[in-house]
């Protein structure tokens, strides 16, 4: 599907992988072109190495960094706008959950994810607000249903994801009218964490649609299954274009379902 991004620029965080990846594929098939960083250098290259192949080596950059460095995250701005002169998409989504309880979860536990949380959100928007501004673009942020929705096996995730709504709200106001900001509130999309979580399964002869359709029954999705990535990415991609031109600070919900609330 294209969304409109011919001759715009995009930024997404987290690129390598899962949701990430594919907003990257999603934004480079509606004629952006896109910028994306991890931490994981060669992970990051070969997945670079296929973009630039499919999609051609001028459309694609690919930078290794963690977006808790703020040196290297301003490097990284600095590097889009030699390369592609602008950005007009900021998409903000880096991390992974925490499971802990609050008596699994240490201090150092609460200050990390913390950290991640509310700094992965901070540290990209300062670095690339003045070409966003410029542009009169937008920021999406990757969250979860958690913060909405806690979860006692995820105390301090569910926290600091509901502490990232509220700064979203703030940024949307402050930015505005020069730069929107969204978010997506995600359930559970079978991606790197879920793949990661069924690598470790207790029962090892479960198949992946097994183990994936007893966590969706489990869970009480109403679609009865887990999101695919591209499903998140088509949220992104919607929020970030000029269809959504009249949303900011706004939430959309990406779970099949399942929050309780109304
Ligand atoms: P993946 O593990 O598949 O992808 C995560 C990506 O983020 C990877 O590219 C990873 O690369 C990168 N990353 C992680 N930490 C950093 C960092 N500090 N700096 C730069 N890059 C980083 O996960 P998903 O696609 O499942 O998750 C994407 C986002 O969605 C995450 O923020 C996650 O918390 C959120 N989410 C996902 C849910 C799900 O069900 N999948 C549910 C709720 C929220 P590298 O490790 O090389 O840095």
């Amino acid at each position: 599907m294209d969304y409109g991004y011919k001759g715009q620029v995009a930024v997404v965080t987290g690129g390598s992988s899962g949701i990430g990846l594919a907003t990257v594929r999603t934004l480079l098939d509606s004629g952006a072109r896109v910028a994306l960083c991890a931490r994981n250098e060669g992970r990051l290259n070969d997945v670079a190495a296929v973009l630039k192949r499919d999609y051609g080596d001028d459309n694609v950059l690919a930078s290794a960094l963690s977006v808790l460095d703020a040196d290297a995250v301003n490097a990284f701005a600095d590097a889009v706008k030699t390369a592609f002169g602008r950005c007009d998409l900021l998409v903000n989504n880096a991390g992974q959950g925490r499971q802990s309880t609050f008596a699994t979860t240490s201090d150092e536990d609460w200050r990390a994810e913390y950290e991640l949380k509310l700094f992965s959100q901070i540290l990209p928007a300062r670095a690339f607000l003045p070409m966003l501004k410029e542009a009169r673009g937008a920021i999406v942020a990757v969250n979860s249903l958690l913060a909405y929705q806690p979860e006692a096996h995820m105390v301090c995730t569910s926290s600091a994801r509901a502490g990232v709504q509220n700064l979203l709200k703030s940024l949307s106001i402050e930015f505005a009218p020069d730069v929107r900001v969204n978010s997506i509130l995600l359930g559970l999309v079978g991606s790197g964490q879920w793949t990661r979580r069924f690598a470790e399964r207790d029962d090892q002869s479960q198949s992946r649609e097994e183990w994936y359709g007893a966590l969706a029954r489990n869970k009480g999705i109403p679609l009865g299954r887990l999101g695919d990535p591209i499903e998140a990415a088509a949220a992104i991609a919607f929020l970030g274009s000029h269809a959504a031109s009249y949303i900011t600070g706004a939430q959309l919900e990406v779970s099949g379902g399942l929050s309780r609330h109304i």
